[in-house]
């Protein structure tokens, strides 16, 4: 049936392919863009919905560190791996996707991916402008209303062709992604720290009542004819993508394309770090052979997009078997750099050789005396291990106190030995460093900077990763060196409470690494 007819002559399919599983989905993603990068295909316009929903992470994540797996399984939610890269996402019957699968040498196709997002999310903003909503792009790849994200858009690259997509809210179920998605709380530092809720927004909840699925396929043609003004014809798949479809199904429901492209080698020791880079978090499992101290393999993910996508598998190949020298790493990665020429928004080659330097940088604690597992429980602030002495204070969180103290929001504790947070006190004083409870996220910035300006020489202190990693740039902004311990059990990060945390509500107690602490603290009290 011809649908919609404009003055070009240039005529595109129209796929509606209707609700699939997400293997099934990720399947005709794959093979309509093999299918059109051979130019067995028309440059298509196709139109998609999950069912049951799907946890998807990007092509560049581990499921293990996005996806609560037990929660999916439970639930009847599946879990798959997409072809293009961005962060996690739960894709319900409620959602519906489209995706443009088309030749890169077309005139009107913008070369640089970050122009490509946004024409691709005038699509999504023109079907949202039929529904009377105000939506505007909001780089680099986001729809949004008022402020509060509708739609993400993605893509991935083949040959000389490639495959955007879009996603649109049209109902949004907040809990179940929570509790399915390892929410990246790291995210948001680029955003408000406020609840998901006041962050998104949905068709439903910006009309009053949840569209039917015809005026919603209408609304999404309409933006997709105007942005790309070409003639658009209802169509099938052909044999060739039938052929690599059969295939595909049995590839992306398999154990391997889900989880073993990510999956960390066994027996060796590995080395985490991270870096919240402008365009998305970029995490580092650094396996290195310790009798060689070379790495035996880098495997780098993260919420980030990357042009051409094997990218990083080029990268982590080219450091393969590579020595653990950072001057030499950071040589390899700028000479990758140069000669791939990738695009990865908001991701440089610099970023990559910081968060090579902080996990090699953790090499010295071994030497320090420290176990292959303190390793990582170890984190540093504007300096190196080596080069962090003398520090006057031992900073607390007042979440490692316990919830009926009457001090847990208070500078202050009377060491009855009812938390970890006593000891903590005991430990300091012997050494002569002044404990204080931080009890929020002002109270540490206030008093990082005071102390900086007072000229003390260092802190130690107690924080979890998650909170690691998402204020290393604010640690490091502020300047004053710092060596921290993780904390022992679960945190308001796990628990999707950052907001309360952030502003010292959280009502869970913490454990602190007293362990580790103690070593930490007598080590340098040596030196
Ligand atoms: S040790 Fe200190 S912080 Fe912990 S319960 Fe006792 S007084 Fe409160």
């Amino acid at each position: 049936m011809l649908l919609i007819i404009l003055n070009s002559m240039e005529s595109w399919r129209f796929l509606d392919t209707g609700v699939k599983r997400a293997h099934e989905n990720i399947a005709l993603d794959d093979s309509l863009l093999k299918a059109r990068s051979e130019s067995e295909a028309k440059n298509t316009f196709r139109l998609l919905r999950y069912s049951p929903p799907a946890a998807l992470v990007g092509f560049h994540q581990s499921i293990e560190l996005e996806i609560r797996e037990s929660f999916c399984r439970e639930n009847n939610i599946d879990i798959n791996r997409r072809i293009t890269g961005g962060g996690a996402i739960l894709f319900d019957e409620s959602q519906i996707g489209w995706e443009i699968i088309a030749s890169r040498n077309l005139e009107f196709i913008p070369k640089k991916v970050d122009a490509l997002y946004e024409m691709i999310s005038k699509v999504g903003i023109i079907a949202l402008k039929n529904f009377g909503i105000k939506a505007c792009f909001r780089p680099r790849n986001d729809i949004e209303v008022n402020g509060r994200k509708i739609s993400g858009t993605g893509g991935t690259l083949e040959g000389d062709a490639f495959l955007f997509q879009g996603t649109l809210l049209v109902d949004f179920d907040a809990e179940t992604m929570l509790k399915a998605l390892r929410i990246p709380t790291e995210k948001l530092k680029d955003k408000e720290i406020d609840s998901i809720k006041d962050r998104v927004t949905c068709l439903k909840w910006e009309l009053g009542y949840t569209p039917e699925y015809d005026e919603i396929k209408e609304a999404l043609l309409d933006g997709f004819t105007k942005v790309f003004k070409v003639r658009v014809e209802e169509g099938e798949l052909t044999e060739r993508e039938k052929n690599l479809y059969r295939k595909a199904v049995r590839e992306f429901s398999s154990e391997e394309w889900i989880y073993t492209t990510r999956r960390n080698p066994e027996n060796r020791f590995n080395i985490y770090s991270a870096k919240k880079a402008e365009g998305g978090l970029i995490r580092l499992n650094l396996v290195v052979d310790i009798k060689s101290m070379k790495i035996h393999f880098a495997i780098i993910s993260g919420d980030f997009f990357a042009f051409p996508k094997r990218t990083i598998f080029d990268l982590e190949a080219r450091l393969k078997d590579h020595t653990l020298e950072i001057k030499q790493i950071e040589e390899t990665i700028n000479k990758f750099f140069d000669e791939y020429n990738p695009d990865i928004p908001g991701i440089e080659a610099k970023d990559f050789v910081d968060v090579f330097s902080k996990a090699t940088e953790k090499l010295s604690l071994l030497e320090n005396g420290f176990t292959l597992e303190d390793v990582n429980r170890i984190y540093t602030v504007a300096g190196s291990y080596d080069k962090i002495n003398n520090a006057e204070v031992l900073l607390l969180p007042y979440c490692s106190k316990a919830k009926e103290c009457d001090l847990r929001y208070k500078n202050d504790c009377r060491k009855c030995g009812k938390c970890s947070v006593g000891k903590a006190y005991e430990m300091a004083e012997k050494l002569n460093l002044e404990p204080i409870t931080i009890v929020n996220y002002e109270h540490l910035e206030e008093t990082l900077s005071s102390l900086k300006k007072k000229g003390y020489n260092a802190f130690y202190g107690s924080c979890c990763e998650s909170f690691y990693i998402k204020h290393y740039n604010d640690f490091e902004r502020i300047g004053l060196k710092g060596i921290l311990v993780d904390i022992e059990n679960t945190t308001c990060y796990d628990l999707d409470r950052v907001k309360e945390a952030h502003k010292g509500k959280f009502k869970e107690q913490t454990e602190l690494n007293l362990k580790l602490l103690e070593k930490l603290l007598s080590k340098k009290s040596k030196e």
